[in-house]
Formats: C-alpha cells, structure tokens, sequence
C-alpha cells in the first residue's frame, strides 16, 4: 500500500502479540504499549535531516550531525492516543505536545471534537498524529483536519493497527499523510471495532472495562 509503511521488527511483532491477547493484563498492556510506542517512534523518525554541530570531546573538536531546525510535535488522540505517547517522549523528550480530544458518535461513528490544546508553533513543525488504533479512519481524518485549519503542513500518522477501510479514508482524504502501523488487520467488524484487532484499546490501557 502506497504511503503505508509496516513496522515489522521481530520486537514491535512479538510484543503486538502478547498485546492482542485478552488474558493481558491492564498493566502488562500499557507497559507493552509504552515500548511499542517508543520503537514506533524511532522508525517514524527514522528520516528527519540533520545537520553538522561542533562540539568538543574531552580529545578534539570534531562536526557531528544533530536533528536540524524545528523539531516534533506528537498529537495523541485521547484517550488511547495517551497511551502511546509516554514511549515516544522517551525517545524524543523535547518534542511538544498537541493534545486532540476526539470521541466517536455510538451512532453515526462520526468523530466529535472536545479538546484542542497545541504549542504556539505547531505550523513549524513536523506533526505526528498518534493513536493506537486506526479503525474507520473518521477520528484520524478530523484530527488531521483541524491541525491543518492551524497552519501545520507536515503531518504523519503512527498507530499499532489499522484496518484496510482506515487507511483507505485517510489517505483519499489526505494522500500527503504516511501512515506508520506495526500491523493491517482483516477489517472492521459491525460496530467499526478491528477484526481480529485487541478490543477496545483505551479500555485496556485504563482497565475501564
Ligand atoms: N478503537 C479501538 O479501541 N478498537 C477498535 O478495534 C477500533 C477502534
């Protein structure tokens, strides 16, 4: 799939598996989730430029390279976006935080925004949209919307799963958004939960079920 890149490393697989599993426990899922979160960001920024500093080691002055300009901003969709999020900031702790509060109508499944908090200079840099499961695309879709009704122009999207149908929604609507996932499931299932996915993602992190 074009713009849709698979995270297959042996670790975000295996860890994906134990996740997937309903005899996880509350606290075993959101630490597990904390790890892939973090080996999802390492892929997703696997290729921001960068640039040469001088430094001075305890030997010589040499140029080595460092992450150029304007850094990230990581936009986690509440609630189940949190839960990702906490691994990301360990690999990248100076990124800044756009919290984006989306719930989804039970009965239109549409997206319904209540919280929209981002830095001042979030157009300047590049945004990655977070949320562990991107099931009928609708959330993801309006989040993107708003950021870019903020100015921000680069923008990536990094879930755990997603469902053919999700990606197919996010990339008709913004084919300039890359999607990162460790895995594509079969489908959606009659209440747009992903089959054979791991169930309610933000019930499992926060044990609200
Ligand atoms: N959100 C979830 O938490 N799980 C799904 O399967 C779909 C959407």
């Amino acid at each position: 799939m074009q713009g849709v890149h698979i995270v297959d490393h042996p670790l975000v697989q295996h860890k994906l598996t134990i996740l997937r599993d309903q005899r996880t426990s509350t606290r075993t899922f959101r630490s597990l989730l904390r790890e892939i979160g973090a080996l999802l960001c390492y892929e997703v920024t696997r290729d921001l430029p960068l640039e040469d500093i001088e430094i001075d080691t305890p030997v010589a002055r040499m140029k080595s390279p460092a992450i150029a300009g304007k850094k990230l901003v990581f936009a986690p969709i509440m609630r189940a976006g949190l839960g990702l999020l906490e691994g990301m900031l360990e690999l990248a702790p100076s990124a800044r935080v756009a919290h984006i509060g989306l719930y989804r109508d039970p009965k239109t499944l549409k997206a319904v925004e209540y919280y929209f908090k981002a830095p001042s200079d979030v157009r300047e840099r590049l945004v990655i949209v977070i949320d562990p499961m991107l099931a009928t695309g609708h959330t993801a879709v309006a989040a993107i919307d708003r950021l870019k009704e903020n100015g921000v122009s680069r923008i990536r999207f990094v879930c755990v799963l997603a469902a053919p149908e999700g990606v197919d929604v996010l990339r008709g609507h913004h084919p300039d958004v890359e999607i990162w996932a460790a895995a594509i499931d079969q489908r959606l299932d009659a209440h747009a939960y992903i089959l054979p996915g791991l169930g309610d993602a933000g019930d499992r992190i926060y044990g609200t079920k």
